[in-house]
């Protein structure tokens, strides 16, 4: 089965629901210093420090179904002797169980990710942006404090307001740090004794930090999107965030329609995709997740064929199809997603920079910070922030799977996403 389309529409997204702020009050930023309703003993400093000093606990990806279907009920933390004298449903007990996870675990994870971004190295940490996004980990590390240990269903609800607004608080950290590479590129670039060759995307220990990061951050949105989600009157065929026949199909045609669009719009002209393969497969995962994948690669693909086709005499030449293959097979262990285009492709020895958040060869690398430019927007440029291979490969990873492009220099490239189906792999975290 073979399908060709270039319609604009916005179905596979609106279809699955979007977080958003309740209370716009919980968006406003709250002065760093004040008073913390558990922690009184500690300064503000010294609580951050004990936090980063405790261990993160990963969760796996069946886990956080089957306590979120109410299967995995902790005796130890609610006796079902205490859920009866709470007269507590399976579902408010399910709740409760996973708010009080979350009131123990978030700390942590921010009071690392926090202490990290203050700690950067060559001078990164001193961008404005990046002090910027560090600050918003701290608020949100005090956020929670404040909030009381889980006894009742009214401090499930409390710490749901301050999930809510931390949700919001973060949405736009992609384009922020973005925002804050641009300004450490300029800086060095600035740099007299550099001359402007310096190779950025060899700085090993900022990508390293970016790669873990990037990688905790899916790790926090997913655990609160989850728990958001679980409050909510149970949707047919998901679980929390994670749908359980999310369609490859839908989701490649969702994104696609949006990159030809961002296409068009840059260059007057966008090749067509022609999805083959199993367009009828579904499986469990985080919609949102396989879409901004695709989108990427998709952009990505698009791009490159335009420009290689295109000359000053041929503006508008006919553009080869993008393919998209996905694969066949009930039983495969993973879900496999082959994207070729015939852009040109790249040299094997660039494949480095490729993944690096420092790279690109878009001109284009302004960033505006506006609150419609969110993780998922088509508002921003086609490219140009140079960490959209990156992030993508990230989201594969979260879930055991994997993002890898093989390019045939002078001819096109082949991107190869892997989505793990393995139902327990946990979260990679160190
Ligand atoms: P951006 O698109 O913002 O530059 P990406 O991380 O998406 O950032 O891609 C990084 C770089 O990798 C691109 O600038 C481009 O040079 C190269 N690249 C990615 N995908 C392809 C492709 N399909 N064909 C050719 N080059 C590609
Ligand atoms: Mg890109």
């Amino acid at each position: 089965m073979m399908h060709r389309f270039n319609v604009v529409g916005r179905r596979f997204l609106s279809t699955h629901r979007l977080i958003l702020p309740t209370n716009p009050k919980l968006l406003t930023r709250i002065p760093i210093l004040r008073p913390l309703s558990n922690n009184t003993t500690l300064s503000q400093s010294e609580l951050l420090t004990e936090y980063k000093s405790k261990t993160q606990t990963s969760v796996s990806l069946e886990t956080l179904l089957d306590t979120g279907s109410g299967k995995l009920l902790h005796a130890s933390r609610f006796p079902q002797a205490e859920a009866d004298r709470l007269k507590l449903s399976t579902h408010e007990r399910t709740v409760m169980q996973i708010a009080s996870f979350l009131r123990h675990e978030l700390p942590v994870r921010l009071a690392h990710r926090a202490t990290e971004l203050r700690d950067l190295p060559y001078g990164l940490s001193d961008s404005p942006s990046i002090k910027h996004v560090a600050s918003w980990y701290e608020e949100s590390f005090f956020d929670i404090l404040d909030c009381p240990e889980i006894n009742t269903m009214q401090d499930a609800d409390q710490i749901a307001r301050a999930l809510q607004g931390i949700y919001s608080r973060h949405a736009e950290t992609l384009v922020t740090v973005a925002q804050g590479l641009i300004e450490f590129r300029k800086m060095k670039l600035a740099n007299k004794g550099n001359k402007g060759n310096e190779p950025l995307h060899e700085y090993k220990e900022v990508h390293a930090f970016l790669d873990d990061f990037f990688l905790h951050r899916i790790g926090v949105r997913m655990l609160i999107g989850q728990y958001l989600e679980i409050r909510e009157p149970p949707r047919a065929g998901y679980v929390g965030m994670v749908c359980t026949s999310t369609s490859a199909y839908q989701a490649i045609k969702e994104a696609s329609d949006h990159a030809r669009f961002m296409c068009e719009r840059q260059f007057g002209d966008a090749p067509y995709v022609e999805i083959k393969g199993r367009t009828d497969l579904t499986f469990s995962y985080v919609p949102s997740h396989l879409y901004y994948m695709l989108f990427e690669i998709l952009k990505n693909s698009m791009r490159a064929t335009v420009e290689h086709h295109s000359t000053e005499s041929d503006p508008f030449p006919e553009l080869p199809d993008v393919r998209v293959v996905i694969s066949d097979g009930e039983d495969n262990e993973d879900v496999v997603i082959k994207v070729s285009d015939e852009g040109g492709g790249f040299p094997r020895s660039h494949m480095k920079r490729i993944f690096s958040y420092l790279y690109t060869t878009a001109g284009n690398n302004t960033v505006t910070n506006s609150a419609e430019l969110k993780d998922f927007g088509i508002e921003g440029p086609l490219a140009g922030l140079g960490y959209g291979l990156p992030i993508s490969r990230a989201y594969a990873r979260y879930f055991g799977g994997d993002l890898s492009l093989v390019p045939m220099e002078g001819w096109g490239t082949d991107a190869f996403l892997h989505l793990s189906r393995l139902y327990d792999h946990r979260e990679p975290l160190p």
